[in-house]
């Protein structure tokens, strides 16, 4: 295999631009430069720092970023849950991440494949099938690259995020999640900052939840609720995320005076997974293969590991099809223990035993727990066995006398 093709210039598709290149492939990287001033994904998880160490980029990132020390579950006005990534050490990855803009982290993403060599064209790519399992570029795309010499290239990969491109064409059917949430956010000023500097709010709401990421001179505030409470809230985006915002005991404390600094931007409908995801010269990467759920963040280092892996099989890409696959799944599951309050409701179990017993054992199996969750939550080991297999077995055998369903997000 020679010559790649890969439609989108986002994080995945510049990620694995920048891998193959790297291996002396001819990569040819299209990108229909639309990158809008505003895009979700700028809250990343500790597990994506050793993908951008092995892009050499982790410097730049720190330079348009905000160091992100861990992530604080704000249950109510009264109840704050904080979690550092200083217990990830355990399982050898940084205590650390970033929060980041996402415009310029695409820039940086993107400007590495320039450095390793990839060619970027400026067109709004397309594909066409003869039915069989094989894709090609269309005439104009192919065209729209004289260096290929009117040859198909050996590989085309969809980098193409929401846009699905390959799953539309190829008419290929997704899984949905079972949420059914829309996205409202924009950025502001006029929030108290929080303690410690660049922790991530997630709040629970009376319905859905809210994000606050903290930016180096900004707080990007989001809220991620259902059609029915989203009507409750307003007609308009601008009206829901302010609503919320005016209303909400823990938003409204904090935001002291607050003000916008860009229109708010919406998202819904994002809970797939393509039931396919790779065929003979083909493979999806990133969201254009699948997106979880906003929730704990997984999005972003999804998307680069998926470049990753594919860089990794792209001579067996039912191989990395099946990776993705597993991986999606183990992210699911996790975060179905934060919606359905399984997740609190341990962690209250462990606070209250440690409280009633302060003994040895139950402090160590605190920690345990808080380890575990950490490594889980911020990639580390969020697919292995023995750590869902814990989880699993807590979320039975360890949640007391808490009651899930009064900590469920709804
Ligand atoms: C509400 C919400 C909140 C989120 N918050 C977070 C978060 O805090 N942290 C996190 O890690 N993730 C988050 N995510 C997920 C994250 O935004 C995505 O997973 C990430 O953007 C995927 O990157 P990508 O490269 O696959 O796709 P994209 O970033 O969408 O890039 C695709 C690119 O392809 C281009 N393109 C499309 N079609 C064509 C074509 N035909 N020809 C040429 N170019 C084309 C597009 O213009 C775009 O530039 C969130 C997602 C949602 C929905």
């Amino acid at each position: 295999m020679k010559t790649i093709a890969i439609i989108g210039s986002g994080p995945s598709g510049s990620a694995l631009a920048t891998f193959l290149a790297q291996r002396g492939l001819d990569v040819t990287m299209f990108t229909n430069e639309r990158r809008p001033g505003l895009i979700v994904g700028e809250s990343l998880i500790p597990a994506l720092i050793p993908v951008l160490r092995r892009l050499g980029v982790e410097e730049r990132v720190a330079a348009i970023g905000l160091h992100k020390p861990g992530v604080s579950f704000v249950m109510s006005k009264d109840e704050k849950i904080d979690f550092c990534f200083a217990p990830v050490a355990a399982c050898h990855l940084p205590t650390y991440s970033y929060n980041v803009p996402r415009p310029a982290f695409d820039r940086i993403i993107e400007d590495r494949a320039l450095e390793a060599g990839v060619r970027r064209v400026a067109h709004q790519a397309k594909i066409e099938s003869d039915g069989s399992d094989r894709v090609r570029l269309d005439a104009e795309t192919l065209a729209a690259v004289p260096s290929l010499g009117g040859r198909q290239p050996d590989f085309i990969v969809d980098a193409s995020g929401r846009s699905r491109m390959f799953a539309r064409t190829l008419g290929i059917p997704a899984r949905l999640g079972g949420r059914k949430d829309a996205a409202h956010f924009a950025h502001y000023e006029g929030f108290d900052p929080e303690e410690p500097r660049g922790q991530v709010l997630i709040g629970r709401l009376e319905a859905g939840w809210s994000w606050r990421i903290p930016l180096r001179d900004r707080l990007s505030v989001g809220i991620v609720v259902n059609k029915d409470a989203a009507a409750k809230l307003g007609a308009t985006p601008e009206e829901r995320l302010e609503t919320a915002i005016r209303t909400d005991p823990a938003l409204s404390a904090s935001a002291r005076n607050p003000r916008r600094l860009t229109d708010v931007v919406t998202y819904s409908n994002y809970q797939l997974v393509s039931e396919r995801g790779h065929g003979a010269n083909w493979a999806m990467i990133g969201d254009a293969f699948g997106f979880v759920d906003p929730m704990l963040s997984p999005g972003m280092w999804l998307a680069l590991r998926s470049a990753e892996i594919l860089a990794d099989n792209l001579e067996t890409p039912a191989i990395y099809s099946a990776k993705m696959s597993e991986l999606i799944a183990a992210w699911m599951e996790l975060i179905g223990y934060y919606y359905d309050g399984r997740m609190f409701a341990m962690y209250h179990t462990g606070v209250r035993l440690e409280r009633r017993w302060n003994m040895a054992l139950s402090r160590f199996m605190h920690r345990h727990v808080e380890t575990h969750i950490a490594c889980m939550a911020s990639g580390a080991t969020t697919q292995s066995a023995y750590g869902r297999g814990v989880i699993r077995f807590l979320a039975k055998h360890f949640i007391g006398g808490a009651d899930p369903r009064s900590l469920a997000i709804r």
